[in-house]
């Protein structure tokens, strides 16, 4: 089988198994895991931030991440199918107490124009105030869409304008960064909290991280806690994030060329395949995966006419090129 269902579905190497296996650790709510506090340092100077955390999911961290911004009765500005917004099961609402409105974009964009007409200044007691604008780059549910650094840029000025904050939900900020060679830096520069998952296309097994000032990371070290998700000896985690930075990151290009050969097999438009994501429609979505899945390939119905393929680590070039033959033939 050929698993193209999503990026999160890879397997640890066999040297990443080594490097859980050797790992130091302690207990990480005592403060005591070495190997967790190198890859929270590690992270946060990728990104330029003072401090990150370490969390189980990135949901989580998204969590932490935009409660650190918006108290509770006020609103973050989000598109319309940002995963804060689609996939985590109203979490920002149902344990942070903040409401979303959102702007429509067909490809994740930044819309200032937008965003102008959405913000709400502080009135007083009476009207829910804006604190944040979240962005999600590369954007999952826009086909893996990159958001160029000069929008985020503008975004940021939006933002100081206006004096609230900017959250980036990074789950695949590594594919952006290697599709356009942006530094880690300059995306971190845009945003006062950013989540970023090693689980997608890193290929970890678990792990992400909230990037943020040590106030803000203090602070989200507390609630993650109250929430469960104080963790013991998680180096043997955190190796693996460790690993994956040195090893997988670069590599991604190679997704994106996988991608990129899937789309054309499909009759995708090549202009709507940024990264490792390729969206494309079909007469009968969930017949197609039916069928897609006895010739051995696994794919996704994200719509009733719409496929999603992802490509990843666990997807060679042969891989993607048997693959491609099977979805063209279909
Ligand atoms: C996967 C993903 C997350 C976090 O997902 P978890 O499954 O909770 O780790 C957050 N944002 C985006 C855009 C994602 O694709």
């Amino acid at each position: 089988m050929i698993d193209l269902r999503s990026d999160t579905v890879t397997r640890p190497t066999e040297a990443m198994r080594a490097a859980m296996a050797a790992a130091e650790v302690g207990d990480d709510v005592y403060g005591e895991d070495p190997t967790v506090q190198a890859l929270e340092e590690r992270v946060a100077g990728l990104f330029g931030h003072e401090a990150a955390l370490f969390t189980p999911t990135g949901s989580l961290a998204n969590v932490l991440a935009v409660a650190a911004v918006v108290a509770p009765g006020q609103e973050v500005l989000c598109e319309a199918r940002a995963h804060i917004a689609r996939a985590e099961l109203g979490a920002h609402g149902a344990v942070s107490g903040l409401t979303m409105r959102t702007w429509s974009h067909p490809r994740g964009q930044v819309d200032l124009a937008a965003l102008a007409d959405l913000f709400a200044p502080d009135l007083g007691p009476y009207f829910v105030p804006t604190a944040a604008l979240s962005v999600e780059n590369t954007h999952n549910f826009a086909g893996g869409a990159v958001l160029p650094l000069a929008d985020l840029q503008a975004l940021r000025a939006f933002a100081d304008a206006r004096s609230v904050a900017v959250h980036l939900d990074g789950a695949r900020i590594w594919n952006a960064h290697v599709a356009t060679a942006t530094p880690l830096a300059s995306y971190g520069a845009v945003a006062d909290v950013l989540a970023v998952c090693l689980s997608k296309g890193l290929g970890a097994p678990a792990g992400s991280l909230l990037l943020g000032s040590r106030e803000v990371v203090t602070e989200a070290r507390v609630r993650r806690k109250r929430l469960g998700a104080g963790m013991r000896q998680v180096g043997i985690l955190a190796a693996a994030g460790l690993h994956a930075l040195d090893h997988h990151v670069e590599r991604l290009a190679d997704d994106h060329a996988h991608a990129r050969l899937l789309a054309e097999a499909v009759g995708a438009d090549p202009a709507g395949v940024d990264t490792n994501i390729v969206a494309f429609d079909v007469d009968d979505a969930p017949g197609f995966v039916a069928r897609a899945g006895e010739a051995g390939v696994l794919v996704g119905a994200v719509g009733a006419r719409t496929i999603r393929l992802v490509t990843h680590l666990d997807v060679t070039r042969a891989d993607a090129e048997r693959a491609a033959r099977t979805l063209a033939s279909l």
